[in-house]
């Protein structure tokens, strides 16, 4: 394994459901502690991590579209969630020791700061851990997007998508045994073939800015600084 990190910044994506652990719905404490305890590992490998979280273990707009409610509605729901989640995460990296800001694309000045690229890219240079929060600020997207668009916007390196599996595979291999591993495969075949790892509008933002998609699982801990370290099991995209 190498001895310098693959790479310098990075933007981790964590699905709000990674957070809930095995109980079904919301945060386990001990979940949240265990990711940050990931994100430390990076950050003392000399990595800039930015983290874009989902929620998606509290609330997605589409519950209330489907019961025909405002779709509109349900979306600014499900961004608070994700606040829910950042000054969840936030309180678990400080506990660890590691700076954390929380910078939200919908402003809530007593909870947290409200993004801007460049407070993001001043946090970023100043050591801290960024979260956003809110998604993109607006409905019809998704927190993928939002983590395409922010490191699009931040220049990350990578997007390292955190997922339930260890990469992106030829069929679900929860229900196909026979499902196997990509180790690297273009952001073109994934939107081609259909995987469902990212969002397609999340894809095809990372390959308009040549941004590689890291896809490895969540669940392991110590994973992600093996992956940064070049060890580890994941799928790499890239051009
Ligand atoms: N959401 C949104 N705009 C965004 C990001 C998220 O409206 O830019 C809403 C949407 O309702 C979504 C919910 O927030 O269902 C939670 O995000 P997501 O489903 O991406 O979370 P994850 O699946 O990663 O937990």
């Amino acid at each position: 394994m190498s001895s310098s990190p693959l790479f310098k910044r990075v933007l981790l994506k964590v699905s709000g459901e990674a957070l809930m652990g095995n109980q079904g719905f919301g945060i386990d404490v001990e979940v949240a502690d265990r990711i940050a305890g990931d994100i430390k590992d990076a950050v003392d490998l000399g990595v800039q991590v930015a983290v874009v979280i989902g929620g998606g273990n509290i609330f997605r707009g589409v519950a209330v579209a489907s019961k025909g409610g405002d779709r509109v509605t349900g979306d600014h729901m499900g961004m608070l969630a994700t606040v829910i989640n950042s000054l969840a995460l936030r309180t678990s990296l400080i506990k660890k020791g590691v700076d954390a800001v929380v910078l939200s694309a919908i402003a809530m000045p007593q909870l947290c700061e409200s993004f801007s690229q460049r407070k993001a890219m001043w946090n970023i240079e100043q050591g801290r851990v960024v979260i956003f929060a809110g998604g993109t600020g607006n409905p019809y997207f998704t927190t993928d997007s939002a983590a395409a668009l922010r490191a699009a916007e931040i220049g990350a390196d990578a997007l390292f998508k955190g997922t339930q599996v260890d990469g992106i595979y030829t069929a679900d291999p929860k229900k196909e045994p026979d499902a196997e591993r990509f180790t690297s495969i273009t952001h073109d075949e994934v939107i081609a073939r259909g995987l469902s790892v990212m969002d397609v509008a999340a894809v095809a933002l990372t390959r308009e800015n040549h941004i590689p998609i890291v896809v490895f699982s969540i669940h392991e801990r110590g994973g992600f600084s093996e992956i940064l370290r070049g060890g580890g099991r994941s799928t790499l995209v890239t051009d």
